[in-house]
């Protein structure tokens, strides 16, 4: 893999959830390829093997662990072995997160007539969908972090670097829970910032605009490969006018985990959005 720019990461160990994932494995071949031995983290124990594989080929290393973010025996034994493999964690990426069709409505506004007709409103939405949303990407953000950073207590060049979103700042329609949820993560990110502050722990966050991953691909495209309405949306209001692509995250990611160029930036949320934030839509 091409990365943006070169930095040394040899001797650190990296830890990254959500690494079968789309936005994450690319993270995790990124920090590989600056020479970081990296543990690939995911609930699916097949997609963190197979990433690692990937790295691996490429003569970098890597290793995949099944882990879910929302239990702690589970990191408690993943984090064992990443000490006995690899070795303490100087850095983790929180990219573990998503949302929960259960905790989204059918339509942007709501409307009486929909009491009426097979729609799913903001009074359908089922607890069950909600609570999954909000534990998956703050629960499984603030659990990997208690038992991954206590190896940075007391050692140099330690940073996490957490996976907000651009409904963090304002919500997006249908998707209440995960747009709370990330502004719960963006609020975490600057209150753990602050707490690790005398410690030397540096704690920033992404948040990515528009990315299409498995996620959010029905959302934005719909099963024939035609683009849907939301889609239309969104690009209207990306003065850039397109989704990001995936590797237009990785200068960012480097950037905030390396020490020499960001070591006195801490607790920020950085957009990556092809001006989605800045754009008032007039
Ligand atoms: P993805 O669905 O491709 O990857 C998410 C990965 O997390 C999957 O491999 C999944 O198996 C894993 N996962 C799910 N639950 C888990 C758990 N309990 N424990 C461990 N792993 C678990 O998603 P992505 O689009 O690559 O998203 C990565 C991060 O970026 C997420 O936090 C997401 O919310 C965030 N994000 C994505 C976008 C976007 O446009 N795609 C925008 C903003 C933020």
């Amino acid at each position: 893999m091409r990365v943006p720019f070169q930095m040394d990461l040899s001797g650190k160990v990296a830890v990254v959830t959500g690494a079968g994932g789309i936005l994450c494995s690319s993270m995790a071949h990124a920090l590989a390829e600056c020479g970081a031995s990296v543990a690939l983290l995911d609930l699916n124990r097949e997609t963190a093997e197979e990433q690692a594989a990937n790295i691996a080929a490429e003569g970098k290393q890597a290793r995949g662990y099944q882990a879910n973010a929302l239990d702690k025996d589970s990191l408690r034994q993943a984090h064992e072995k990443i000490l006995e493999e690899l070795g303490p964690c100087d850095i983790l990426i929180n990219g573990a997160g998503g949302n929960h069709p259960l905790a989204t409505t059918d339509k942007e506004y709501f409307a009486m007539q929909d009491l009426e007709e097979h729609v799913k409103t903001f009074f359908d939405l089922e607890q069950s969908g909600v609570e999954f949303v909000f534990n998956l990407n703050f629960i499984g953000t603030l659990l990997p972090t208690q038992i991954f950073s206590r190896d940075m207590v007391g050692r140099e060049g330690c940073s996490i670097l957490n996976i907000s979103s651009m409904n963090a700042y304002t919500p997006l329609t249908k998707i209440p829970a995960y747009s709370g949820a990330k502004a719960a993560v963006s609020n975490f990110t600057q209150w753990l910032a602050v707490h690790f502050a005398r410690e030397g722990i540096r704690v920033n966050a992404l948040a990515p605009g528009f990315f299409v991953t498995k996620q959010n691909e029905r959302l934005l495209y719909h099963e024939d490969g035609t683009p849907t309405e939301r889609t239309g949306k969104i690009l209207a209001a990306t003065p850039m006018q397109r989704f990001g692509r995936t590797e237009e995250l990785l200068g960012s990611v480097l950037f905030l985990l390396n020490e020499e160029a960001a070591g006195f930036i801490t607790g920020v949320v950085l957009p990556i959005d092809g001006g989605f934030s800045a754009y008032s839509g007039v």
